[in-house]
């Protein structure tokens, strides 16, 4: 359906420091998820748009390959500063493009601006080069990169895997989310101010089986650092594997929320509700799973039933509403088609429940929803969902609420909330994610950000994240 707004239209790609027109012929239409309705249309790149994308970032690699630790670290400044100007721009476009509340929408910006001058501390400690006796081993980086990105943090993605790439030496094509349009266009305006050096950064918006395999399989491509779902990370891992690609593969998850017996409920109810329904519930770190103590689970239903009354849902420009719309048809399909299953798996609705919230008939709004009464081995504990379902699981014991934890297929973030610190630490300690955080959700640069097990392979953020881009090598002289 049209609307008698202007409609935004995307016919240009970044290749080479210009925006050029697509040699692309598919047109896609962006959908605004709050009603529906059509708001842009983007034309999507081709193969040969991939391959001038990847020969312009291959003639850059080698100038940029030599650049120094300083060169690079201004580059990060120069990026910095670019992005900052467009912050509240960036966040308006992610909250019409795919319904991010406005609030979490903000903090995802300003953790992508955050990310260069995090990427210029951490290069700055890093010593990329080291000599004893007659040898000496140096970092390097290690080639062109394709960086592909998910939607649901589309320009956190690109800024965290570029400013690592830059920091590393790399030269890069980006494949953002095709459901990202709108916001990479603002996000790669922003970049081209800063004035890189041409085909230093190069962004083709396409489908992942056109422009995401054609990076995947291209020989000119060394290293693959993509964000999205297993089903994908396993298919460039697969393909890849023909042309050797290092891969960074941040996948999915199914965190658990490990409520110890001690834990304060007023403060930690409230927490372990933000981190399962943060992003409307489509987020990787959600924390899907609340572990909770027997003992106490009457209280906590309560509790939850009381908080749940700030989980607002509605229009995500409004600061005051904390959920807002599945991002696409397909997304509240899936939360649906799981909210329909664990009901037919025997969990109970606490809250919420299938279909539209009143009122909110018109865009891809579900109802926030808590299941009790849930065994670890039903669908609705073991599968990602992506959307605002929480299920609540009962244990006896801290073996048994570890136990629980990890009998997940996945393992990229947990949480642990309690009274007393150090055993707190001591259960965070048996978790095997590669991030816990103890009593609520906080974030730290510099601290690295992947996942265990099927949640991925590799790690980003800080010098972890910089590590992804570099190759070892050693010169001994006789
Ligand atoms: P997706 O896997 O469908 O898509 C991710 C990207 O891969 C998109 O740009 C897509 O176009 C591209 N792609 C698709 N097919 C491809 C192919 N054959 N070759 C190369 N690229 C291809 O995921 P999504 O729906 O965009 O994102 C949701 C998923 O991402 C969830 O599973 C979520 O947990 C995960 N995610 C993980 C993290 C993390 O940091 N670990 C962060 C955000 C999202």
């Amino acid at each position: 359906m049209m609307t008698r707004e202007a409609k935004k239209t995307i016919t240009t790609h970044y290749i080479d420091g210009a925006f050029v027109e697509s040699h692309g012929r598919e047109v896609m239409d962006i959908v605004r998820p709050t009603d529906c309705q059509i708001i842009g249309r983007v034309t999507l790149a081709d193969e040969e748009d991939t391959r001038h994308a990847i020969a312009a970032a291959k003639r850059a690699f080698a100038t940029y390959s030599l650049s120094t630790k300083e060169g690079r670290a201004m580059l990060l400044r120069r990026l910095h500063e670019a992005v900052s100007k467009r912050l509240d721009d960036l966040t308006a476009a992610m909250v019409e493009e795919y319904g991010g509340v406005i609030q979490f929408a903000g903090l995802i910006v300003q953790s992508g601006v955050n990310a260069f001058l995090a990427a210029e501390k951490a290069l700055h400690e890093m010593e990329l080069t080291r000599s004893w006796e007659n040898t000496t081993v140096t970092l390097e980086p290690v080639g062109v990169a394709g960086l592909i990105t998910a939607w649901n943090a589309n320009a956190l993605f690109i800024c965290l895997k570029l400013a690592s790439a830059i920091a590393a030496g790399c030269t890069v094509v980006i494949k953002p989310s095709e459901l990202s349009s709108l916001q990479t266009q603002v996000l790669v305006e922003a970049l081209h101010e800063a004035e890189l050096p041409n085909g230093l950064l190069n962004v083709v918006t396409g489908l992942g089986n056109v422009v995401g395999a054609e990076l995947v399989r291209n020989p000119d491509i060394a290293k693959i650092s993509f964000t999205g779902s297993v089903a994908v990370g396993e298919t460039i891992m697969r393909d890849g594997a023909a042309t050797m690609k290092r891969v960074t593969l941040e996948l999915g998850g199914k965190s658990p929320t490990v409520l110890l017996d001690d834990a304060a409920l007023d403060k930690a109810i409230p927490a372990a509700l933000v981190l399962a329904f943060m992003n409307s519930g489509q987020a990787c770190a959600a924390g899907t799973r609340l572990l909770v103590p027997k003992n106490r689970l009457h209280t906590v239903k309560q509790v939850i039933l009381d908080a749940m009354r700030a989980f607002t849902v509605g229009d995500p420009a409004d600061p005051k509403i904390a959920v807002g719309p599945m991002a696409s048809q397909k997304q509240y399909e899936r939360v649906q088609s799981y909210i329909r299953k664990g009901i037919e798996e025997g969990a109970e609705v606490l809250v919420g429940g299938e279909g539209h919230p009143d009122g909110l008939e018109a865009g891809y709004f579900v109802k926030p929803t808590v299941f009790v009464n849930v065994r670890n081995d039903m669908t609705i504990a073991q599968e990602e969902i992506f959307g605002p379902v929480l299920s609540v699981i009962a244990y006896d014991s801290e073996e048994e609420a570890i136990q629980i934890a990890n009998d997940s297929k996945y393992g990229l973030h947990a949480s642990v909330l309690g009274t007393d610190v150090q055993r707190a630490r001591r259960v965070a300690s048996q978790i095997r994610a590669g991030r816990v955080v103890i009593n609520g959700m906080t974030d730290d640069p510099q601290a690295p950000w992947g996942g265990f097990k099927y949640s991925g392979v590799g790690r980003e953020y800080g010098r972890y994240g910089i590590e992804a881009f570099l190759e070892t090598r050693a010169i001994l002289e006789s």
